[in-house]
């Protein structure tokens, strides 16, 4: 069979393979582990560079994972951080991985080393190839049928809906929220906190182009005082609808926080009205919260 050129030739291949695979043994779709099939299936179709090792390593969090050759390039291995403790991560960051060998290693010639600043950075200036191997990694693990089939009820959901969707699949919250975002017309932001600012953001394409929007990460934007994950696990409140004049001037926000996925982080799902944004006199030196505020949000 004539091999794909692209990422997703390859993911409508796995996927497939996948699925047709389980259902002949008898098992459940979801999840799909890659560490289960990755080696079995490489050496199937390419035995002359098959992927022989996958293992964990512990590399202080320096990065997600890796893929990388033997010396006469005829092997290749993927490794992932253990110091990571979402069982979930790891599976995307090995699904991740496989998207390189499959789609990219011929490219490149060299090892891949994928850290998570660069594996989230859908869309922005990132290596096309991080991009195509993350969009491998959550069409595979999250087949595009499955998923509009589990979140079709979602008006407006709060991350907790999420851990649904993070346990079917066994991947990150993170991953979950930002497939959502990819497609969804719901008006909805996800934020990254890091020691009370914003660490990255990931909006809907409807909010984006509704025009709001954090800047990226050259300038400091700390988180609202009144957000709730600025307020801290103490306050015993995951979700909350906040006033205008939270996390948006002008517009009410739906905020609803996780404390633990990552030790030091908080994620915090926001979402918008429906109606909103774009039209409204929005300039493009509006502040946020407390005098303090760099510029946040801006018209486009
Ligand atoms: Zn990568």
């Amino acid at each position: 069979m004539k091999q794909p050129l692209t990422w997703q030739g390859w993911a409508s291949r796995v996927s497939l393979y996948v699925r047709e695979g389980k259902k002949l043994l008898g098992l459940p779709r979801f999840p799909i582990r890659i560490g289960e099939f990755a080696e079995d299936y490489s050496k199937q179709h390419f035995p002359r560079d098959p992927i022989t090792m996958i293992k964990g390593q512990d590399f202080k969090g320096k990065f997600e994972g890796a893929l990388v050759p033997n010396e006469s390039k005829d092997e290749w291995a993927i490794i992932y951080d253990t110091g990571h403790l979402s069982k979930g991560r790891v599976n995307f960051t090995l699904a991740h991985e496989f998207g390189h060998y499959l789609a990219h290693r011929h490219l490149s010639g060299e090892p891949f080393y994928c850290s998570r600043k660069e594996m989230w950075a859908w869309g922005s200036d990132y290596a096309r190839m991080e991009v195509e191997a993350n969009s491998f990694a959550a069409f595979v693990l999250m087949p595009p049928d499955d998923f509009r089939d589990q979140t079709k009820d979602f008006r407006k959901p709060s991350l907790q809906d999420f851990e649904v969707l993070r346990d079917r699949y066994d991947i990150s919250l993170t991953a979950a929220v930002l497939n959502w975002l990819k497609t969804t017309k719901t008006r909805a932001m996800l934020v990254v906190g890091r020691d009370g600012f914003i660490d990255w953001s990931w909006g809907s394409e409807t909010l984006y182009s509704s025009g709001v929007f954090f800047r990226a990460r050259q300038i400091t934007t700390p988180m609202p005082d009144d957000s709730l994950a600025v307020l801290g696990p103490t306050a015993d409140i995951t979700e909350i609808q906040h006033p205008p004049g939270v996390w948006n001037e002008f517009e009410p926000v739906f905020e609803s926080v996780l404390f633990a996925e990552y030790h030091e982080m908080t994620l915090s799902l926001l979402i918008y009205p429906s109606v909103g944004g774009g039209r409204r006199p929005y300039n493009s030196d509006q502040r946020l919260g407390e005098g303090t505020s760099e510029l946040s949000e801006e018209s486009v």
